[in-house]
């Protein structure tokens, strides 16, 4: 493709950066990725993304959007040692075990440090990309009208080095949840976003294991969601290495247990026996690593009626989700998709129409996500009428999904992000929900 605009500058070498660099290397001559930490040769942790130690589950719907991007992908995880699969990871919603699916071809469960790693070589082979690390953005620069963004500001963070300059074209910004957007719109002359929190008090504690073949009788994983009644819940997934990681969570204040003792009976308390199960054999590898997760946190770019020509924000600094959904990498990955697509027809306007556009798919996980920490008391949210009809219903869908196919795979494929939200309301799906309902007064 001929390359019809100069250059662009992307802040932030994560898992938006780097799928955003992808994006625009088919129509930018010139992509420069600046990061500030100091990014390993391999799959290592790194120190500006601690959620990284966690696990960190890609959706089906990242996984598709991520191989459109980078064809090949899968092939390339598989490579690096990621874990394939054929048969499906168990989920458990509201304490049932949704009935398992045929996989629809093979699945890859890894480490995070493994998938960025895989990503960044990718992103690193792109002849026109250039990724620089150890590089702090300090801020944008602007044209004299302060309308447009022609590029940024960055020091390096190598002894003695004096900040300089950096021009481009279109400048985006994938810094992160702690993104400095909105100060620096603010310098500039415009409004900053407004921003919807949703505060979930997450916790996670997470350690890795030795996989033995007997562990899950040969199953990838099981993850387990938290739910009114009960704020606890998990991921055991394989991982890279013959390893398990075994990430356990609790939401609005929970705390899973740092200890080995409490851990098992704090495993017992979950609705599926994997976990103990697990535990009484398995051998530790790591300590316990913990992280606090405070709030989701949604800035609505898409409500501004002016922003900076040049300028565009993506990932988590648009909106950072509760973990336990496992959203962020997937929108990461659709923004991406959508960007790429967009630039198609010119760069003009392109933050106003990306942001339009991307509102679509955040929106729908913001609201699967945020509805679902809705549901706990604890949330301190009152229920409407409508929210409540709602919960009921999700109660009565995760029951006959534990035993009914076609509501199964409806309900997978919207905490997949494969489906919209919607689709657990599709006519065929109420249908086999009601018959389950009454089915089960009859026999009650
Ligand atoms: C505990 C936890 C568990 C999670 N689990 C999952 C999961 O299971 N599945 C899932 O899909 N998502 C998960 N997520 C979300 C996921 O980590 C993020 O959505 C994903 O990393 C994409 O974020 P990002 O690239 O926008 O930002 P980040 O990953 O935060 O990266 C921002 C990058 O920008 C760099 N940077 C920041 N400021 C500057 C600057 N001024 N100059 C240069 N560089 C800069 C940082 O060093 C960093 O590398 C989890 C999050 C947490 C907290």
């Amino acid at each position: 493709m001929i390359k019809t605009t100069e250059s662009a500058v992307v802040i932030g070498a994560s898992i938006a950066g780097l799928a955003a660099a992808r994006a625009l290397s088919e129509t930018y001559a010139k992509v420069t990725v600046v990061e500030r930490d100091v990014l390993p040769g391999g799959a290592e942790h790194r120190r500006a993304v601690p959620q990284d130690k966690h696990v960190h589950s890609l959706l089906a719907g990242g996984s598709v959007t991520l191989e459109t991007l980078f064809p090949g992908f899968g092939d390339d995880m598989v490579a690096a040692g990621a874990f394939a699969f054929r048969s499906g990871v168990d989920w458990y919603l509201d304490g049932h075990r949704i009935q398992a699916l045929p996989q629809r071809g093979r699945g890859v469960v890894s480490s995070r440090p493994l998938l960025e790693s895989v990503l960044r070589k990718r992103v690193a082979a792109l002849p026109n990309v250039t990724i620089v690390d150890n590089c702090d953005v300090l801020n944008p620069l602007a044209s004299v009208d302060r309308r447009r963004v022609t590029g940024v500001r960055v020091a390096s963070r190598a002894p003695g080095a004096t900040p300089t300059e950096l021009a481009a074209d279109l400048v985006v910004d994938a810094s992160g949840r702690a993104s400095r957007s909105a100060i620096w719109l603010a310098e500039l002359g415009f409004q900053a976003p407004r921003e919807t929190k949703m505060t979930v008090d997450t916790t996670y504690v997470t350690r890795s294991y030795r996989r033995e073949p007997h562990h899950l009788d040969g199953r990838p994983g099981t993850i387990i969601s938290p739910f009114p009644g009960s704020p606890r819940g998990g991921f055991l997934l394989a991982q890279e290495h013959d390893e398990f990681i075994l990430t356990i969570g609790g939401l609005f204040g929970e705390q899973p247990p740092m200890d080995d003792d409490t851990l098992l009976t704090f495993a017992e308390s979950l609705p599926s026996k994997d976990f103990p199960e697990f535990l009484r054999t398995a051998t530790r590898i790591t300590d316990p690593v913990k992280m606090r997760y405070p709030a989701s946190v949604r800035r609505h770019y898409e409500e501004l009626d002016e922003f900076p020509a040049g300028y565009l924000v993506v990932g988590d600094a648009v909106c950072s989700f509760n973990p336990v959904y496992g959203h962020g990498m997937t929108i990461a990955a659709v923004s991406a998709a959508l960007l790429r697509d967009l630039l198609e027809a010119g760069p003009d306007d392109v933050a106003q129409r990306f942001f339009r556009a991307v509102a679509g798919p955040v929106d729908a996980a913001w609201t699967l996500a945020t509805r679902s920490d809705m549901r706990f008391t604890a949330s301190g949210v009152t229920p409407t009428l409508e929210s409540r009809l709602l919960d009921r219903y999700i109660t009565r869908l995760a029951r006959a999904a534990a035993t009914d196919e076609v509501v199964a795979a409806a309900v997978i494929s919207v905490l997949q992000l494969t489906e919209t939200p919607d689709t657990i309301l599709a006519p065929a799906v109420l249908g086999r929900v009601l018959r389950h309902m009454s089915n089960a007064a009859r026999v009650g």
